[in-house]
């Protein structure tokens, strides 16, 4: 039975920690507010008082921070317990740069780095249907087979070099697609009801039709019933798309809408709307 530590146990963390439990793996965790950890004792985690204790004795360590910052303090912290031998899975959204720094970091303390975002929210989470998009050497694919067989209903191994960052590059094309369409879903609706219309009347066009699709009736429904409890937050999203930008900018490729999607993000923030689903950039259509 491997023994696994997760690191952070927000939104996504949690329920990817409770799917670990049912698969019969040993799992401590470690949160910054310990609270939200405790919250998984009830399902047979350990709960740890440091990264350091988290990792202590972990054949695999899963991070899943808010962003590179965090992740770098986190697994800096965790150091006096990480060793040769281990399989450090990287699964929050650090962009490209933040990639390369952590692989970095990883060599400094031994573990084996694997680039590992994953595609899918709150209910995959949940669900156990995440799709991760990996990249690390054969090795450490068949030490995080149980583990990413628990997280996920697919794998793709990109490269079998984590330091190339190959999953965070993918994570930043797909991720970009599903906030500039909530971002879109949402004007659409906002232009409606400005308009003098009921949004509704948008939701019955477009279902049914060549452009429904289920994300559309996700986050529709979410803004219509005025729902905004977070499956991935504004603030969270706002960071993607500053990420999103910078990869493209290094890329030499022009990115308009995402760059759009940003202020929109950041409008939404300023409302006081940041802890809310991304569907809550509805807000930053109206004053
Ligand atoms: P979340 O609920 O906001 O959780 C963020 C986690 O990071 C919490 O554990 C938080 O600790 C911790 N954290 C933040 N700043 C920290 C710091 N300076 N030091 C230590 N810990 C810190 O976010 P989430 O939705 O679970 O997302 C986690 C990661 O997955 C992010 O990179 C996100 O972009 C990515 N992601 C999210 C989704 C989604 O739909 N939600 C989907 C795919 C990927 P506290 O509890 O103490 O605040």
């Amino acid at each position: 039975m491997a023994g696994v530590a997760v690191l952070g146990t927000g939104i996504m963390g949690a329920p990817m920690a409770r799917n670990l439990l049912t698969a019969g793996l040993r799992v401590t965790v470690w949160n910054r507010t310990k609270d939200k950890a405790r919250a998984l004792e009830a399902d047979g985690a350990v709960v740890a008082g440091s990264p350091a204790e988290a990792v202590e004795g972990a054949d695999v360590v899963i991070t899943m921070l808010s962003d590179a910052e965090a992740v770098h303090a986190a697994m800096t912290s965790a150091a006096p317990g990480l060793r040769e031998g281990q399989v450090w899975a990287q699964m929050s959204t650090v962009g490209v740069a933040g990639a390369e720094r952590l692989a970095a970091l990883a060599d400094e303390h031994g573990p084996t780095f694997v680039d590992a975002p994953v595609q899918g929210t709150k209910q995959p989470a949940e669900q156990g249907t995440l799709i991760i998009l990996a990249a690390g050497p054969q090795q450490a694919r068949d030490t995080l087979a149980p583990v990413f067989g628990a997280l996920g209903q697919r794998t793709l191994w990109l490269d079998e070099d984590g330091a190339s960052g190959a999953g965070s590059r993918l994570k930043m094309a797909t991720v970009s697609y599903g906030i500039s369409l909530t971002a879109v879903v949402a004007e659409s609706l906002a232009l409606a009801r400005g308009l003098g219309l009921d949004p509704d009347l948008v939701r019955q066009v477009i279902t049914g039709g060549p452009m429904d699709s289920a994300y559309f009736q996700l986050k529709s429904r979410a803004i219509l019933e005025g729902d905004f409890a977070p499956s991935f937050t504004v603030h969270n999203a706002e960071k993607d798309t500053g990420l999103i930008v910078r990869a493209g900018q290094s890329a030499e490729v022009q990115l308009d809408v995402v760059a759009a999607t940003r202020e929109r993000l950041r409008r939404a923030e300023s409302q006081g709307h940041g802890d809310e689903d991304m569907s809550a950039t509805w807000f930053a259509s109206f004053d």
